[in-house]
C-alpha cells in the first residue's frame, strides 16, 4: 500500500510531519507523498522521519505540493509529486528550479497572510470579536488558513462546528470570503517541473465542469505538458474515478491516486486509502517513475 496525497499541519491537516511517517509506518505504506497547500514547509520533518532507520518498515517519503491554480467555476489544484531535493547540506535552496519555487510559495504565503488580515477584519465588522493572536495559536506556528479561521468561529461561538463556519462566513459567496491569490498553470505547471517533480492535476472532478468539457480541458492539459490526472480520490465515486482513468490513459497521461488524508479534520479519509475504500496498490509507484 502506498499514498500519494495528503496533509500536514504546515496546511490544514491536523498531524505533524513526524506523526503522519510514523502512522504510515504503522499502516504498512511503502511510500508516501506529502502534498501541503500551496507549501514546502512539512517536507524537512517528513524526511528526517522517513530517513531514521527503522528496520520493521521502511517507508519511500516522496517530495510533493498542491498548488491552488485561479479556475473558475470550481477549485482547481495541481499536484507537484516527487520534486527533487530542495535544499543543500546548508539549508539553502539546492538549485534554481529549487529556489524558484520556494520564492513562489514564499510570496503565496505572504498573500495569504494579508488574506487572513482581511477575513479577520471582516468577522470583527460581522461582530465577532476574533484575534491575529488567537490565530497564531490555533495554527501552531505554521501558516494559517481558512480551516484555522473557522475553528476559532467555533470557538467563539459564532458556529456550530466548522462546516457551519464556512457556511455561515467563510466559503465562496459568504459574507467575510476574501479570494486567495492562486497562479496560473503554466507558471505552477513550470515551477513544479523546474524543480524535478511531475505536474498531476489533482481531483479533476473538483473544476465543476461538465464530462464533455474536462475531455476539452484534458486536451489542452496534454498540450502544455501536464504529467498527470489524480483520477482516484476519495471525493469521488469509484465509476467515477474509473471513468477519469479512462480518460487519462486514453490521452497518454500518467494516472495517480490518493487519500487527501487530513486527520482528525476530516475522520472519514485514510491513508493509503482512496475512493471506494480501495486500497491503494505499490503499482501505483510506477506512475511516477521517470
Ligand atoms: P484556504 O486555503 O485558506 O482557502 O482554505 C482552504 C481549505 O479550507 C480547504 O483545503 C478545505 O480544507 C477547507 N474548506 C474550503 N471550503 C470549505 C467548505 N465549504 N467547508 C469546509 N471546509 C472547507
Ligand atoms: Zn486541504
Ligand atoms: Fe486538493
Ligand atoms: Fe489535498
Amino acid at each position: 500500500m502506498i499514498d500519494l496525497h495528503c496533509h500536514s499541519i504546515a496546511s490544514d491537516g491536523s498531524y505533524s510531519p513526524t506523526e503522519l511517517v510514523a502512522m504510515a509506518r504503522g499502516r504498512g505504506l511503502a511510500a508516501l507523498a506529502l502534498t501541503d497547500h500551496d507549501t514546502v514547509a512539512g517536507l524537512p520533518e517528513a524526511e528526517t522521519a522517513a530517513s531514521t532507520a527503522d528496520p520493521s518498515a521502511s517507508l519511500r517519503l516522496i517530495r510533493g505540493v498542491e498548488i491552488e491554480i485561479a479556475f473558475e467555476p470550481g477549485e482547481f489544484h495541481l499536484l507537484g509529486l516527487d520534486l527533487a531535493p530542495l535544499f543543500d547540506g546548508e539549508g539553502q535552496p539546492a538549485n534554481f528550479g529549487a529556489e524558484r519555487l520556494l520564492d513562489a510559495l514564499e510570496r503565496l504565503g505572504m498573500a495569504r497572510d494579508e488574506r487572513n488580515r482581511q477575513i479577520m477584519d471582516n468577522l470583527r465588522e460581522a461582530g465577532v470579536p476574533v484575534t491575529m493572536e488567537e490565530l497564531t495559536e490555533a495554527a501552531g506556528g505554521m501558516r494559517a488558513g481558512r480551516p484555522h479561521i473557522a475553528t476559532l468561529l467555533v470557538r467563539h461561538k459564532a458556529a456550530k462546528n466548522r462546516q457551519d463556519a464556512f457556511a455561515r462566513f467563510l466559503a465562496k459567496g459568504r459574507p467575510c470570503y476574501e479570494a486567495k491569490e492562486c497562479l496560473p498553470l503554466e507558471e505552477a505547471m513550470s515551477l513544479v517541473r523546474g524543480a524535478g517533480g511531475l505536474a498531476i492535476v489533482a481531483h479533476p472532478l473538483s473544476l465543476f465542469v461538465s464530462w464533455s468539457h474536462l475531455e476539452k480541458i484534458m486536451d489542452g492539459w496534454k498540450e502544455m505538458g501536464i504529467d498527470g490526472i489524480e483520477a482516484f480520490h476519495p471525493a469521488a465515486k469509484l465509476g467515477q474515478c474509473r471513468r477519469l482513468e479512462k480518460m487519462a490513459r486514453d490521452r497518454g497521461f500518467r494516472v495517480t491516486a490518493g487519500s487527501d488524508f487530513h486527520g482528525a479534520a476530516r475522520p472519514e479519509r485514510r491513508l493509503g486509502k482512496t475512493a471506494g475504500d480501495l486500497v491503494i496498490a505499490d503499482s501505483y509507484l510506477a506512475e511516477i517513475a521517470r
